[in-house]
């Protein structure tokens, strides 16, 4: 009988709000360049063909309201982004009006980078990993599921403080690609799962966060995330 070398660690987890009910985490997706304000001030154009993907791993999600400042950098960025939560495997790859029955819930997160570290991996070319997959790099409020909070109006506001000051916000109709399209488009790359997660990209204002710094990442009529940079 075979055994293992240590004890396999056990998925990542989001809680419900409101519910006794976990979602364990299986991947973390993320589009990058989905407002098209974002994708100017990052001297980029949107290519309204394809939406930019990468990943994080499972447990860069966090949800201690205290958000260790990541080593390796001197310009770690915010960006407040809609998280959607997959509740049911794709078998086959999602035709156009298919996704959002996939989706059990709604959070909001931030998709914390290391920006100097990405300017650079831009510059050479090279891979992103270091600059947005690092060990906390997700911190995400509690999941609201669809049961209860249904899916979010396009007017809906999504939007950050930090220290009081609103530093990012914009409408989810502003997004290029919609949660039904992004859906559509990552199912036929990869199998998509329950326990995939998506951050949905960001809007404008994107800056840099400094120890001490308290924010509040809010989804209208979805979640709020507290939290400080410690
Ligand atoms: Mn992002």
């Amino acid at each position: 009988m075979r055994a293992d070398l240590f004890a396999a660690p056990s998925a990542p987890r989001l809680p419900f709000a409101g519910r006794d009910l976990d979602f364990p985490v299986h991947r973390i997706y993320c589009v990058g360049r989905n407002f098209a304000d974002h994708a100017r001030e990052m001297g980029a154009s949107i290519d309204r063909g394809t939406p930019v993907i990468f990943m994080k791993p499972a447990d860069a999600v966090h949800l201690d309201p205290r958000v260790p400042y990541p080593s390796g950098t001197v310009d770690l960025h915010h960006e407040v982004e809609m998280v959607v939560a997959i509740g049911r495997d794709a078998v086959e790859p999602l035709r156009p009006g298919e996704g959002l029955a996939h989706v059990c819930g709604y959070g909001v997160g931030l998709d914390l980078t290391r920006r100097d570290l990405q300017a650079v991996a831009k510059d050479k070319r090279l891979p992103w990993d270091v600059a947005k997959g690092f060990d906390a790099s997700a911190p995400v409020a509690p999941l609201r599921h669809v049961d209860d909070a249904g899916h979010p109006a396009p007017e809906a506001l999504l939007w950050l403080e930090v220290n009081g000051v609103r530093r990012q916000s914009a409408r989810l109709a502003d997004m290029v690609f919609s949660v039904d399209e992004v859906l559509v488009h990552l199912s036929g790359l990869f199998r998509l799962r329950a326990g995939d997660l998506v951050f949905m990209g960001t809007p404008a204002g994107v800056a840099a966060l400094q120890r001490g710094d308290r924010f509040r990442a809010t989804l209208e009529g979805i979640a709020a995330f507290d939290g400080e940079i410690t």
